[in-house]
């Protein structure tokens, strides 16, 4: 088998990819300018077996990995141009900062909300939303192979401090979870876990394990998007039987383990590298379940959602979410009518057979819970959107349909009002 070498550009020296040796200096220019705002990490994987430099500038896979001038305002952008004409690195970073705070850097109330206590101390790092669920961030996980110009962990990655929640205390964890009986799934999220090297990775994983007949654990899941981005994780690194075998052990102790992968365009499922990924991580028995969002210039077509839900089937893995893109970063660039989504996810799911459709969506992610949008229906004369709660801050909440006046421009639940009433009918409670 070829043995690649993992290579990554940043800011830092994208000038040196070989395929951008051809296009223009003011294409060059808008890439740096926006770069210096966005997260900006492409691995030589994206760069030589993803992205179709003959058609760059419409390549999705180009257009989720490369900040473009359209993916920021044009106040931000004349901004930063300014600031780096001026060639005064404080300067740079003074700007950087101040656009941040224009562009909601934790939607959701991610970083107040849900961090849970341990004998009167906050776990940073960790988030208990629901009941069954507690997300862990590790913090030796918080970057990515590539970064995706959509992200909305994009904080994370930008070098605020005080933006960032993290920690590296599995001991925690494990306590945590040896107290707290309901929890069922721990799932390992970032950035990218799979970032990790074996010696890391596995001193998170083995006090779990050494805790796991004390708790109610059964699932652990791992966040990742390695297999779009770096699928060689998985086959030819110098570590890949080290994170195989410690796989293999986690299935046979008897818990779950499930990849929650990530793949944003059936491109990214094309490869050889991928399809011997996929293969060698379910021989160890772990699942693979895919998810993503929706997002404008990438993959808001009917078709590419059903030819992924059918190779990812092909491929034994699980379709398991379609996601609404949040309201940060450059979502005005990448965002859509929730309506439009729907009839993505309507279209697509209408040409695939009940295999693939274990897929829910589309769905979004906010303060109150997971708000699935079920479709658009007309009651007594008048236009709504029905929803429910796949997940909800009270579990009560689940799978209850509820209603929300029609309104074709609203791209996030914020902008959705109820339909009848004038609460939503959790709104008490929240
Ligand atoms: C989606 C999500 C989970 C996982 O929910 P499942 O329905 O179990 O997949 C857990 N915590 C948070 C905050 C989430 O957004
Ligand atoms: S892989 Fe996930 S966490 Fe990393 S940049 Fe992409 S969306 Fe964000």
């Amino acid at each position: 088998m070829n043995i690649k070498n993992y290579k990554a550009f940043t800011i830092k020296n994208f000038l040196q990819i070989p395929q951008l040796q051809n296009i223009s200096k003011e294409e060059l220019r808008d890439i740096e300018v926006a770069g210096n705002i966005l997260p900006f990490r492409v691995d030589n994987y994206v760069v030589d077996e993803l992205i179709d430099w003959d058609n760059y500038r419409d390549d999705p896979m180009f257009r989720l990995t490369f900040p473009a001038r359209e993916m920021i305002l044009p106040e931000h952008y004349n901004l930063m141009d300014k600031a780096l004409k001026e060639n005064d690195i404080s300067k740079t970073a003074a700007t950087r900062n101040q656009i941040y705070k224009e562009l909601n850097p934790h939607p959701a109330g991610q970083l107040k909300l849900n961090v849970p206590q341990q004998q009167g101390k906050k776990m940073p790092g960790v988030q208990h939303k629901y009941r069954e669920t507690v997300l862990f961030f590790p913090s030796a996980g918080q970057t990515c192979h590539s970064y995706c110009t959509f992200c909305f962990r994009w904080p994370q990655f930008v070098g605020i401090d005080d933006l960032k929640f993290a920690t590296n205390e599995s001991e925690l964890i494990a306590d945590y979870l040896c107290k707290n009986h309901e929890v069922t799934d721990l799932l390992f999220t970032g950035g990218d876990p799979m970032i990790m090297n074996f010696q890391v990775f596995e001193r998170y994983i083995e006090p779990i394990l050494a805790a796991y007949k004390r708790s109610g654990l059964q699932t652990i899941r791992i966040g990742t998007k390695a297999l779009a981005y770096w699928p060689y994780k998985f086959t030819t690194d110098a570590q890949s039987d080290d994170f195989l075998r410690l796989f293999e052990k986690i299935v046979k102790s008897g818990i779950n383990l499930a990849f929650m992968a990530h793949f944003s365009h059936p491109r990214e499922l094309e490869t050889r590298a991928v399809e011997d990924a996929v293969r060698r991580l379910r021989s160890t028995g772990a699942q693979i379940r895919t998810q993503s969002p929706v997002l404008r210039h990438i993959n808001d077509k009917p078709e590419l959602w059903s030819a992924m839900w059918r190779k990812q089937v092909n491929m034994n893995c699980i379709p398991y979410y379609m996601f609404i893109a949040r309201d940060t970063g450059a979502n005005h660039y990448f965002q859509l009518p929730v309506v439009d989504v729907w009839n993505i996810f309507r279209k697509a799911y209408q040409h695939v057979s009940g295999v693939c459709r274990t897929v829910r969506g589309p769905s979004m992610s906010c303060t109150p819970g997971k708000v699935q949008i079920l479709g658009v229906a007309d009651v007594n004369d008048k236009k709504v959107f029905v929803l429910r709660f796949i997940q909800g801050r009270d579990p009560d909440w689940v799978a209850r349909p509820f209603f929300a006046g029609y309104d074709p421009e609203a791209t996030w639940f914020d902008d959705l009002k109820p339909a009848f009433g004038e609460k939503f009918f959790f709104e008490n409670e929240l």
